[in-house]
């Protein structure tokens, strides 16, 4: 007879650690162009966020690096790449995709490794998203003419991509998948902190036999981008990080005929009706800002809240705060992982006292924050006003702030009040509320009922100044192409 279990007096979750066997670190990491790896000149040391352990050596590109790599990219486009049939660079872009598939654990890892995310995410999210962007760009490779019919679409050339490090793997699928896809090659900058999957990602094009020279990563910190923004013989740059960045690269460009797409920051609203479902709406705001550290550039930063349901909403959100895990990213059941870098420790507490100091009220879950590494407990700030810097400012941090509003018209104009316009959320129980709020909504995706939604069919991308040009989906192609409408238009 099996003896009965006492009831224990705390449930609270066993560690769950995910091991990191998985992942072979080098010592050092020089630069992946041409297919071969080139011995650096100058290198840094990259670390876990999590506790500050060095994890490896990786390569600071100097101009001369990235003439290279963007030569080796110039050499692969006119010898062979881009007159490849689609059919034939789809299969490149399908080996891709099953290829991160089946090594999507040890991917996951490193990612949580070295940019702080929690496993459960870049296991769940980043990387089938990752591999989904490669399998849904092979099934356009070869269908271009299709997509844009009578228009004659050809390649760009040499692609140099920027990218930050929120979602590293992700970002080089979003940008390397439709590049390839259209008959372009590419040079990828990774962001400084998080380089380690990008050069794990070589080995990838190597196992695909991916011609040499057609994907070229040049590693190295804001010098290294900037140089591949200057290079002559580049003919597009796709960069997503900061507005300020992204400005100066404009800037840069303009009068040059390079084609640009930018995908900057955002402050986004996060609207919800009094006639919402209630806990509902709670896990979306917490998914919506929680989700990565609040590290993401469409991040439901601004809480609006319809006054009537103000209090019971607020209660519930606090409570189910009390319940989110902040801890190491390795482990399955953590909810909040660590923050990417010191660095952006630091502009999180620099903003989040200004909160304080302007008049908003904080609250913050009690929870024990590791004493290595980079953390910050999940906040929320009620008593917020519109000019306040944490409503105005993108904070990039676990932050919310909560404002509140009457009607749907006073929603629309508080939600519109903001420089950036990437996305925006709705939680009502009206369909035909959506749909009004939707086409109010000044922001290039707007999530009904949910949140930080992501598909490869669903073309991204921000209004003012969160950016312009659109990633994902058939409008995800667009930024790839030449066209030659005189020729089949102008007569
Ligand atoms: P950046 O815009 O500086 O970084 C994005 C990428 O651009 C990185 O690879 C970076 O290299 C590179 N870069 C930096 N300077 C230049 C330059 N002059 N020319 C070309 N490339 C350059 O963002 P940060 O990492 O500094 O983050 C700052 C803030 O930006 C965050 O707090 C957040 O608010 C916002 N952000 C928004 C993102 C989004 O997805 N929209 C993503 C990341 C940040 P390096 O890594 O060495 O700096």
């Amino acid at each position: 007879m099996t003896e009965l279990q006492p009831i224990p007096d705390d449930w609270t979750y066993a560690p769950a650690p995910e091991s990191r066997d998985i992942v072979t670190l080098e010592r050092e990491y020089g630069l992946f162009v041409g297919g071969e790896w080139l011995a650096p000149s100058e290198t840094y040391t990259t670390l876990a966020p999590r506790d500050e352990e060095p994890l490896a050596q990786v390569a600071q590109g100097t101009e001369e690096d990235v003439d290279r790599a963007v030569q080796a990219a110039r050499g692969a486009f006119a010898n062979g790449w881009s007159s490849l049939p689609g059919s034939e660079r789809a299969k490149y872009l399908f080996r891709i995709a099953r290829i991160l598939q089946e090594r999507s654990r040890e991917f996951a890892v490193l990612e949580s490794l070295n940019g702080g995310k929690p496993i459960k995410e870049s296991r769940d999210v980043d990387l089938p998203l990752a591999a989904a962007h490669f399998f849904y760009y092979a099934g356009w490779a070869d269908k271009l003419e299709y997509a844009f019919p009578n228009r004659r679409p050809r390649p760009v050339g040499v692609a140099g991509q920027i990218i930050p490090w929120n979602f590293p793997l992700l970002m080089l699928a979003w940008k390397v998948a439709p590049a390839l896809a259209c008959g372009n090659t590419v040079v990828l900058k990774p962001a400084e902190t998080t380089p380690l999957t990008a050069l794990l990602f070589c080995d990838v094009l190597r196992q695909a036999e991916l011609p040499p020279g057609v994907v070229n990563i040049v590693t190295g910190d804001g010098r290294t981008g900037a140089a591949l923004v200057e290079h002559e013989d580049v003919d597009k740059i796709a960069f997503t990080g900061s507005t300020e960045v992204g400005k100066a690269i404009q800037r840069r460009l303009a009068g040059t005929g390079k084609k640009l797409t930018l995908e900057l920051g955002g402050k986004a609203a996060n609207i919800v009706f009094d006639d919402c479902a209630l806990d509902q709406a709670v896990e979306g705001i917490v998914n919506g800002i929680y989700f990565n550290q609040g590290h993401v550039c469409c991040a439901g930063s601004r809480l609006f809240v319809q006054e009537s349901i103000y209090e019971p909403l607020v209660e519930k959100l606090k409570q189910r705060l009390t319940t989110l895990r902040v801890g190491d990213p390795l482990d399955k059941n953590t909810d909040v992982g660590a923050i990417n870098s010191r660095m952006q420790l630091e502009k999180i507490e620099e903003l989040v006292a200004a909160g304080k100091e302007e008049g908003a009220e904080i609250y913050q879950p009690p929870c024990r924050l590791p004493e290595k590494g980079y953390w910050f407990a999940p906040t929320v700030f009620t008593n917020v006003a519109q000019s306040y810097r944490i409503a105005q400012e993108e904070i990039f941090g676990p932050v919310l702030s909560v404002l509140t509003f009457r009607t749907p018209d006073e929603a629309v104009e508080k939600a519109n009040n903001t420089p950036y316009g990437l996305s925006a959320g709705v939680w009502t129980e009206k369909g035909s509320r959506i749909l009004w709020m939707a086409q109010q909504m000044r922001a290039g995706v707007v999530w009904a009922n949910t949140f930080n939604r992501f598909d490869p069919t669903s073309p991204f991308g921000g209004y003012k100044e969160s950016g312009f040009g659109r990633e994902g989906g058939l409008h995800g192609l667009e930024p790839y192409l030449t066209f030659d409408d005189s020729e089949t238009f102008g007569g």
